[in-house]
Parts: C-alpha cells; structure tokens; sequence
C-alpha cells in the first residue's frame, strides 16, 4: 500500500559540475526503480542543474532546507515556493544537523513545514533522539514531542504527503546504524502516534529509517514491514552504493 521511499541527502556536497556527474551516475546505477520511489536532495546550488539530468526519469527532487516565508526581506533563505518552482517536491525538514547548528527548534520546525505543505511540497520530517536522550529513556517521549509539535494542525488528509525520517542522532554520520529492532520498535511508536493523532490517515504516511545506511545494511531495515524506506546521507554520494539501497527496497 505505501510505496518504498529513499532518499539522497546530498549534505553541503557537490560542485554544480560534481552534481550533474552523481545525478547522471544515479540515473544509470538505479535504472528502472520499479515501484520504488528515488529522491535526491543537492545542494541548493545544483538543484536547478540536476533537474536537467533527471528530468523524464521516476528520480525526483528534494531541498535539504526550506524557510517559512515565501518572500519578503529574509536573507539567505529559500522559499518552498522558490523550490517548487525549481523542480522540487520533496523539502527535508528538521534534520538534526540544523537543528544542531543552525539552533533550529520545534517550532520553528513545525513553521515550515506547514509553509512547504502550502506551497505544494512534500515534507520528510526529521525526528530523532541523542545519545544521552536514549540513555535516560526517554526516545519515546522525545520523538513524541518533536512529531507532535511540528505536525500540530496538519489535516487527517494531508498528513499523507508527510514521511517521517527516524534518525537517531547517535546514528548520523557514525558508521553505527540503530538496531533494526530498534528502529522497527520507534517506527511503531511513530504509527501510533500518528493513529491517535490523525486516525486512519496514519495508515498512509510513510515512516524512514535514517542513520549510517549502506548497501550491507539497508536490506535489514528496509525489511521490516514498519519501515517504508531509508534517508541516507554519505552512501548517497556514491551511485553504485545508493542504488544497491534502492534495490534493497521491496
Ligand atoms: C542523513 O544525512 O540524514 C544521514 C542519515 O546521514 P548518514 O546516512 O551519513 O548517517
């Protein structure tokens, strides 16, 4: 019923001339993904230049960013509309990098996503514990509170276009993947958070596993009946290695 989603984050990577030769090496690599759905998000430098090499192939686009405002004297931002325009439909919103480093917080989270939801862009909401967050228990409550805040006043019937990214902060860029239990048990959680909130709709948003993906492991998470998918962020930037994620998807 909910179609396989993996997506590419590209992070602060690529060179416009580098990201025509990663999209053009994905295109090849991935080939026909089947029922899978194939995102990648570049930097925004090279989206416009990489929707020139995917378009006319099932690869779409995603922003890693997108601002709440749509225009106005707010320098240094991006609009989603801006990004719609520019071939996206995908806007990756609260990753914990920004919220790290750029002191994002959950409501300013739950602004954009509303302002990409608006302009017609397809949120994937980044939620995700740290290390010492883990240690004390309270995961659960964390990601609870992150969902809950940022999906405050989405409509049953809109909460579709929402995916959810578990990505467990301890796990991004480490190399340590969560357990796949681990992640299976938090994509539950996710889904009942989802049903008491938004009733049936839960059924159709679909919830990512995020956190040192790679090709040896993505087949363990995207097996699991709980996960619809993976973000992956460093195996993204190597074609043969996101394309042996693709097609380890069902
Ligand atoms: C990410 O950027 O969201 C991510 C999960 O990165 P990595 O796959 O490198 O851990």
């Amino acid at each position: 019923m909910r179609r396989s989603l993996i997506v590419g984050n590209w992070k602060l990577h690529c060179t416009v001339v580098e990201a025509i030769a990663l999209a053009n090496s994905i295109r090849l690599a991935v080939g026909d993904p089947g029922s899978r759905e194939v995102v990648i998000a570049p930097p925004f430098t090279a989206i416009y230049a990489v929707r020139g090499v995917i378009c006319g192939t099932p690869i779409g686009l995603a922003a890693q960013d997108a601002h709440w405002e749509e225009r106005g004297a707010f320098t240094g931002a991006v609009s989603p509309g801006l990004l719609h325009d520019v071939g996206c439909r995908y806007a990756i919103l609260g990753h914990s990098e920004r919220r790290e480093h750029f002191a994002e917080t959950d409501a300013a989270v739950a602004r954009k996503l509303r302002a990409a939801l608006a302009a017609g862009l397809s949120p994937i909401l980044c939620v995700g514990e740290r290390t010492a967050e883990r240690d004390q228990g309270r995961a659960q409550t964390v990601v609870s509170r992150q969902l809950a805040t940022a999906l405050a006043g989405v409509a049953p019937e809109t909460l579709p276009m929402v995916a959810i990214a578990y990505e467990p902060v301890w796990a991004i860029g480490t190399g340590i993947a969560a357990g796949t239990d681990d992640a299976a048990a938090m994509a539950d959680h996710i889904r009942g958070r989802l049903a008491a909130g938004w009733g049936d709709a839960a059924g159709r948003a679909r919830i990512l596993y995020g956190g040192s993906v790679n090709p040896g492991n993505a087949g363990d998470f995207l097996r699991q009946d709980t996960l619809d998918g993976a973000l992956v962020g460093g195996a993204s930037l190597n074609a043969d290695s996101f394309a042996a994620i693709v097609k380890a998807a069902p």
